[in-house]
This record gives C-alpha cells, sequence and structure tokens, in this order.
C-alpha cells in the first residue's frame, strides 16, 4: 500500500492588519518533495502519520507541507502558489491508495472563504472519486459541510492545548489503511451550531465536559470518531463556529443522532463558555495576594497563536508599573529594538520604544530606557508535549532588566509554549514570583506542571474574549451571544 502526505495549515485572523504571503509560509514551514519527512520523530499531525506509516510497512511519498505563523488573510497570489506546490507534486504521483492531508480548517484566502474546502475539491478533481481522502484538523476548525462532502473522513484534535496532534497523525493513517481495505465505511455527519466561544482549554471547564460526552459516544464500536470543534471566533467571514462531527462505519442514522445529541448538550452549556478574564492590573493584584510561586500570567488579548500582533503592551506596561521586584515577561516581538541590543552589547543601557507597532489595538510603545543583559540566537526545540521536538527559531532575542521584571524581546512573532526562550536567556520561571507571557490556552501544556497558579487577563486586542468589540460584517447566520438564537 501507498499513501500520498502533506499539508497546508493557516488559521487566519480577517481583522489583522498583515497580510499573510509566502514569504510568511518560508518562514515556519516549507517542505516540497522528501523535506515533509523531516517531520519523523516531531509530535505533530504529519509526525505521526509517517509513524505509522513506518510501522504499517505503508509507503510514503511526499507531497508538499507548509504552514505559516497564525496571522492575516493569505493573499490570492499566496493561495495559488499553495494550491500549485501541492498539485504539482499530486498530479506526478502514480499508484497511490489513499492521500493524507494535515489542513488547520480555520484558512481564509482572498481567493476563499473556505481554504480547506477550496483545497479538497483540487484535490478530488485530480484524484478522482474512488481515492479516499483522509484529512486532519485542527479543533478550531470553522467546518463547513464542503469539506465533509469532499474527505472520505476528517479527524479533528480533542485537546486544547492541542496535545494529541501526534495521535490524530497516527490515526489517520491507520484509518486510511482499514479504509483502503474495505474494511471501514466512514460515513460523517457535521452539526453546525449557531454559537462562538473564547478559547476554552479542555484541561477543565465545560469544554472538558463535552469531550467527555464524545469519549462516551466513541465507546460504541460503529462510532469511528467524535469531535467537538470549537471554531475559530475572530475571523469575518459567512459562517463559522462551534460544530460536531461524528463519523460512524457506514451508519448515517447513529452518525446524525449522535452529532445531535452533543450538540444539543453543548447548547444547554453555551453561558458557561463566557468568560469574564481580569484586567492586566486586577491580575497582578490577584498574583501578588496568592501565596505561592511562579504565578503565570496569560495575556489572552494578543495571543500571536491566534493572529495577532504579538507586540501587545498591555499587560508589560502594568507589569512595569506595579514596583514588582521578581517578574518576567515573554516575549514582545520587536525585531528593531532587538537589533538596537546588538549593537548596543551585553552590558549596555539604551533607551528604547517597545512594542505597539503594527497596530494601534494592543496598546502603545512603551518608553524605557534597559538595560542589556542577554542577547541569543533565538534557536532551540519545543519540549512541551504539544509539537515536542520542533525546532523553533525566534530569531535574535535579548534579555532585558527594567523596574523590577526581566523582559524578554525576539525578532518573530509567536505565542510561549513553554520555559525554552526563558531557559535561553538565562531564566528559571520557577524563581520568579510573576510570570507574564503572551498565549491563550496552549503555555497549559507546558506551564500548568510548574506553575502555582494561572491568571488570565484580558485587554483591547485580536484574540479578546470580548467578540463586541468585532464587526462581523460578512456574518450571514445569527451567532449566539452576539445575538439572540434559537438553536433546535
Ligand atoms: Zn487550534
Amino acid at each position: 500500500m501507498k499513501i500520498l502526505i502533506g499539508g497546508v495549515v493557516h488559521e487566519t485572523n480577517t481583522f489583522a492588519n498583515v497580510k499573510t504571503d509566502v514569504a510568511a509560509f518560508k518562514q515556519w514551514e516549507w517542505s516540497r518533495g522528501e523535506e515533509v519527512m523531516q517531520n519523523r520523530g516531531v509530535r505533530n499531525y504529519i509526525g505521526g502519520m509517517i509513524a505509522q506509516a513506518e510501522k504499517l510497512s505503508i509507503e510514503i511519498e511526499p507531497l508538499f507541507s507548509t504552514f505559516a505563523y497564525p496571522s492575516g488573510i493569505i493573499t490570492a497570489k499566496t493561495h495559488d502558489t499553495l494550491i500549485d506546490h501541492l498539485l504539482k507534486r499530486l498530479k506526478q504521483a502514480e499508484d497511490y491508495d489513499a492521500i493524507v492531508l494535515s489542513l488547520h480548517g480555520a484558512g481564509v484566502s482572498e481567493r476563499s472563504e473556505d481554504l480547506e474546502g477550496t483545497i479538497l475539491q483540487e484535490v478530488r478533481d485530480v484524484v478522482g472519486v474512488d481515492v479516499p481522502i483522509v484529512v486532519t484538523l485542527d479543533l478550531h476548525a470553522n467546518m463547513t459541510q464542503k469539506m465533509v462532502d469532499l474527505a472520505d473522513i476528517i479527524l479533528g484534535n480533542h485537546l486544547y492545548p492541542h496535545t494529541d496532534s501526534y495521535e490524530i497523525g497516527l490515526e489517520a493513517v491507520e484509518v486510511a489503511q482499514k479504509i483502503v481495505e474495505g474494511t471501514l465505511k466512514p460515513t460523517m455527519h457535521l452539526e453546525m451550531l449557531p454559537l462562538i466561544i473564547p478559547t476554552s482549554t479542555t484541561n477543565m471547564g465545560p469544554a472538558k465536559e463535552v469531550n467527555e460526552w464524545c469519549y462516551d459516544a466513541e465507546e460504541n464500536k460503529d462510532i469511528i470518531d467524535c469531535t467537538f470543534y470549537h471554531g475559530f471566533p475572530y475571523t469575518n467571514i459567512s459562517r463559522l463556529g462551534v460544530s460536531v462531527l461524528v463519523t460512524t462505519n457506514n451508519d448515517a442514522k447513529l452518525a446524525q443522532e449522535t452529532a445531535e445529541a452533543v450538540g444539543q448538550s453543548i447548547w444547554q452549556k453555551r453561558e458557561q463558555f463566557l468568560q469574564k478574564p481580569l484586567s492586566p492590573k486586577e491580575g497582578i493584584k490577584q498574583a501578588l495576594a496568592h501565596d505561592g510561586k511562579p504565578v503565570v500570567i496569560n495575556e489572552t488579548s494578543d495571543n500571536p497563536g491566534a493572529g495577532t500582533p504579538g507586540d501587545g503592551t498591555y499587560l508589560l506596561k502594568a507589569m512595569t508599573e506595579n514596583h514588582l521586584t521578581d517578574a518576567c515577561y515573554a516575549f514582545i516581538y520587536d525585531p528593531e529594538v532587538a537589533q538596537q541590543a546588538v549593537e548596543a552589547g551585553i552590558g549596555a543601557t539604551i533607551d528604547i520604544k517597545l512594542g505597539g507597532k503594527t497596530d494601534h489595538l494592543h496598546g502603545e510603545p512603551l518608553d524605557m530606557t534597559v538595560y542589556v543583559k542577554a542577547i541569543a540566537d533565538g534557536i532551540f526545540k519545543k519540549s512541551t508535549p504539544m509539537g515536542r521536538g520542533e525546532k523553533v527559531d525566534l530569531g535574535t532575542s535579548v534579555r532585558f532588566l527594567y523596574n523590577g521584571v526581566d523582559i524578554i524581546v525576539c525578532s518573530k512573532k509567536s505565542q510561549v509554549f513553554d520555559d525554552e526562550i526563558f531557559k535561553l536567556l538565562g531564566i528559571d520561571v520557577r524563581k520568579y514570583k510573576i510570570v507574564g507571557l503572551k498565549s491563550s490556552q496552549h503555555f497549559r501544556a507546558g506551564f500548568e506542571h510548574l506553575s502555582s497558579k494561572i491568571i488570565t487577563v484580558d485587554s483591547p486586542g485580536l484574540s479578546t474574549f470580548d467578540f463586541t468589540t468585532f464587526d462581523f460584517t460578512n456574518l450571514k447566520t445569527k451567532l449566539y451571544p452576539l445575538n439572540d438564537v434559537t438553536y433546535e
């Protein structure tokens, strides 16, 4: 048996003012042909696909795999380039039995508000109706019926932080083999809810309970998969939000009934998903009142993992104005300031204007006179269970000292997944009272075990919990909590 593997992954925040071009993809992953096999041993979707294929002695032909950090809309030219790269190798491939693709589900380009549906249409046109297409998606997919109609089976993360991406990759190849052998006839039902939710970890709270219903459903041997897709709310498209996708082995009625039942249960819980996070100032106050350290404060409103600028200054400003003595913060994206530090050198004291440069939503630039404590190349491997082993390159990275806060500045934007960037610059977070960072939920996989408490703070931003600050001009349906809606 032989499978083709590939991927195009982007989570698009259409409210962001920086469009996504080919250079943005090349900055993160741009693997052609054999280069895709660099994912061997990495705990991500493609890493799982490779491991399973090798275990089952399935031949792999790698096509093209690319990923850009979440950011603004994908330009039309970039959309065309991505599809050309995937299709070029697909058209050259011969004698394959199935294709397994890693996609996201919340990609939007100037050509298509359903990037994944469009990619699947293009791929289906090449491979024909008889070749199984197996797809992995992110938990934040805004699912469409088009994706479901074009794929043979879609498997998504159950966990947020997405620590199960590797396992989803393993499962994708396992089911591909069963479909090819004729022992599995996947039958999917997609249930879309008129609901958007803020980022909700599955480690606790209502999202964890929903997962338990899905796991209960999966106890039925005819139910292959039951996935609660949270959707990605920071996008101005016609249809978005929460959905449930249930896949059975050739039982359409069971798929529909199960998806509807889980959908109803989520709907009953809708108010529990609405969180009222603290302001940065309130968060710091609570952290100081807490006995024990470190207290991790995550700035959810500027989570670069949701396509925000990563140079927002609200939390950092509050930290530097609070007379803290042992606090650290990672990180502000500001390549200009990082370069300024390199030119001045370690041990210098320099005047900087930090962050707040991409737009006017995430706080003003901060005028500071800082001491340059350390400089590093920004390269390390992830240690978090989510993508462990993945190489990260944040470019020139600097540690400043200012008003009792150790501040890290990097040259590429990213959310903080684990404490590797702190360690690279000589910071042991366990010795600090307050650790500030930019992320919504993924950081939990890397920080829960070493923090005494976690406090989420929110302020204006492109990934705020306050949905009323977005103008959903393209929306064609009503959504809770924006509107009064009924769901039956
Ligand atoms: Zn996600």
